[in-house]
């Protein structure tokens, strides 16, 4: 229990404790901060209360303006860290909690707080590791017995995203130009018409690996910090046309939204569930017997233009995911190539066995065949301009959420055509 108070649907309780980076009107300046209820704990303020052995000599890592640094300190800085924040919120604690003045400067209301990203970015990429996804989008553009790739079983399947374009939850995106073709007729360019989200998850990784020298895979979670529910926003009309051969290109890099706070592996902890049945086994470099799969429940709210509340659209779950973070990191990795702190490794659309827990609207309204209902006689097959997703996450706690928030978007109008 905190001294902090909420109820039993707050994201934020102490089992939480995630990481974020906020600013406020008062004041400008980015500082990393954790959510508890409905505050947040400025930790630039109570650095000095971090007392462990390795965060006493590294608490400057919570002066900075991103979590990269904290990151970079790895698994034994995180748990000291968690223990020390922990105790400072917890009811029978009186350092933070009887001290008025410190109160007053160390906590500020979420609603009063401007989010923003957690971390510089280095490098995105993006996995493709939900098989139901994979398989339906297969069966559409390929038929059923050809759905799956040969590939598809033996490695996590990813390509290199863009990390300049990666927003923060609430930010606004325009629809995107690009080049698209429709059958029997010759190139365009235009706006997209098939403006689609996708629900996912994404890791932030801590310790990086030197170049040359890959994660084992006995390693892998060691290296990640956390995670955030992210829209890996797609125009499906551009990407169809320009993915032979080199994959996903400018259908993905106009922008992609990640949820604020970093939920760490140790709040995720109490969640892990046995991993998706793996046939065949993968190669020795990718089979973990732990179980590294959660629990974490997901769900996709549009909101089309000029409706008062969101419709839910989905309710998927990341337990649905085939190949495990601890896979995409030892993949990723088994090169050579180097990951840094701050990276972002998404996991690609969660789509779960049933109609009702599709990751996005390609697959909802079955390449557009089909409408979907979002009340009062509005329905979608693609996203229109004002349209709103909001995507979420939560873990079920025995009386409390260990949730992530929201990760929200707006498609604005395209710009005129160049
Ligand atoms: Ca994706």
């Amino acid at each position: 229990m905190s001294y902090i108070v909420y109820d039993k649907d707050c994201h934020f309780p102490i089992q939480n404790l995630p990481y974020g980076v906020f600013s406020t009107a008062e004041n400008a300046q980015h500082r990393i901060g954790v959510a508890i209820g409905n505050k947040i704990l400025d930790l630039s303020v109570v650095k000095d209360l971090f007392n462990g052995p390795i965060m006493s000599e590294c608490n400057h890592v919570f002066s900075e303006t991103t979590l990269n640094s904290f990151m970079a300190l790895g698994k034994p800085a995180w748990q000291e860290a968690r223990v020390t924040l922990t105790k400072l919120l917890s009811a029978d604690e009186p350092t933070l909690r009887d001290n008025s003045t410190l109160r007053s400067q160390a906590f500020v209301d979420q609603d009063k707080a401007t989010m923003h990203l957690p971390a510089r970015i280095g490098d995105y990429t993006d996995f493709y590791s939900s098989r139901y996804h994979a398989t339906n989008v297969g069966t559409m553009f390929r038929g059923k017995d050809n759905a799956l790739q040969p590939n598809w079983r033996h490695l996590p399947v990813g390509y290199h995203g863009r990390a300049s374009s990666v927003v923060i939850s609430g930010t606004p995106l325009k629809r995107p130009c690009g080049q698209q073709k429709a059958e029997d007729k010759p190139p365009v360019l235009g706006a997209c018409k098939l403006m689609d989200f996708e629900l996912e998850m994404a890791f932030f990784t801590g310790p990086g690996n030197k170049l040359g020298e890959p994660i084992a895979i006995d390693k892998a979670q060691d290296h990640i910090f956390g995670c955030v529910v992210m829209n890996d926003w797609s125009a499906r009309d551009i990407q169809k046309w320009e993915y032979v051969p080199l994959g996903p290109f400018l259908a993905k890099n106009f922008g992609t939204s990640i949820s604020p706070w970093i939920v760490t592996m140790e709040a995720l902890a109490p969640y892990t569930v046995a991993n998706e049945a793996q046939d065949p086994k993968p190669l020795p470099y990718l089979y973990h017997e732990d179980d590294y799969s959660f629990d974490i429940n997901l769900s996709v709210k549009l909101k089309g233009d000029g409706m008062s509340e969101g419709k839910v659209v989905s309710n998927s779950n990341a337990k649905y995911l085939y190949w495990t973070m601890k896979q995409q990191l030892a993949h990723h990795s088994v090169t050579g190539c180097n990951i840094q702190p701050g990276d972002l490794l998404g996991s690609g659309t969660i789509s779960g066995p049933d109609p009702t827990s599709l990751g996005c609207m390609l697959e909802l309204s079955w390449k557009g065949t089909r409408e979907v209902d979002l009340g009062n006689g509005v329905t979608r097959k693609f996203l229109k301009d004002n349209d709103e997703v909001i995507l979420s996450g939560y873990c079920q706690g025995d009386g409390f959420k260990v949730g992530f928030g929201e990760c929200s978007g707006k498609i604005l109008p395209a710009n005129p055509l160049p």
